[in-house]
């Protein structure tokens, strides 16, 4: 087909899409230009990370990259059995909002708009050649909440670059008891033998380990313990979500 055509046609498409199914801010019932994107209100509370940022888990680094360490204090003192991380957002306003609408609202959809801010923030990171691995939630929990809402991002990460998506790469056995309010080290020591590895050879394999929200990060480093032990020869944290602070 002329290309010229081609275009023409694919903007008739994306006219017609409008009228019929107008888009409308990720957060809110506000009309918005774009697929996936925030209204002007939504975007102004929504803290995207931009700028230095810690290189192991995304927090944002106030004075890096001018001498400064390009690591965060908790990445220092806590063990980070991965390569490097990436967030897409501080854990506060909207952002807070969007995860936790991701996963107790029902509101599923809202992992097509976290997986594509987090390739855009991750992009120079992957390839197709990435396997993508969500932390695990324990079976009775995927029961009561009906999905994974770490798995639902990671699979439209492995769509959208064309690389695999491999949900059944890491088993969590436990169901561990709510880290909040815990020390680091009780949260690390609660996950211990918590999480195994599944059936998929990843030996050799790049995998970006997917989250919604890293807080002390105990459990995302059993995660990486794991995947470590099978071979996997890199590991990319991937965070729609970082909690800036301890709590
Ligand atoms: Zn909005
Ligand atoms: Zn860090």
């Amino acid at each position: 087909m002329d290309g010229t055509l081609q275009r023409f046609l694919g903007q008739g498409a994306t006219v017609l899409r409008d009228a019929l199914y107008p888009q409308t801010c990720v957060l809110c019932d506000e009309r918005v230009e774009e697929a996936h994107g925030l209204c002007p209100a939504c975007w102004s509370e929504t803290p995207f990370v931009a700028g230095a940022a810690c290189d192991l888990c995304g927090v944002p680094l106030p004075g890096a990259g001018d001498g400064h360490a390009d690591r965060c204090d908790d990445c220092m003192t806590h063990a980070r059995p991965w390569d490097e991380g990436r967030a897409v957002l501080s854990y506060t306003g909207g952002a807070r909002r969007m995860v936790l609408a991701l996963k107790h609202g029902d509101r599923t959809e809202l992992a097509e708009a976290g997986a594509r801010w987090m390739l855009r923030r991750a992009r120079d990171l992957l390839s197709d050649q990435t396997v993508f691995v969500p932390v695990p939630i324990h079976r009775w929990r995927l029961l009561k909440r009906r999905y994974n809402q770490s798995a639902l991002i990671a699979r439209r990460l492995g769509l959208l670059t064309g690389g695999d998506f491999a949900p059944q790469a890491l088993i969590r056995h436990r169901q561990t008891a709510s880290l909040d309010h815990r020390s680091n080290v009780e949260r690390f020591a609660e996950l211990e033998g918590a999480i195994s590895a599944g059936v998929d050879d990843l030996s050799g394999r790049h995998v970006a380990l997917v989250d919604d929200v890293m807080t002390s990060g105990a459990t995302l480093a059993a995660c990486a313990d794991v995947l470590r032990r099978s071979g996997v020869s890199r590991i990319t944290v991937l965070l729609l979500a970082r909690v800036a602070k301890d709590r």
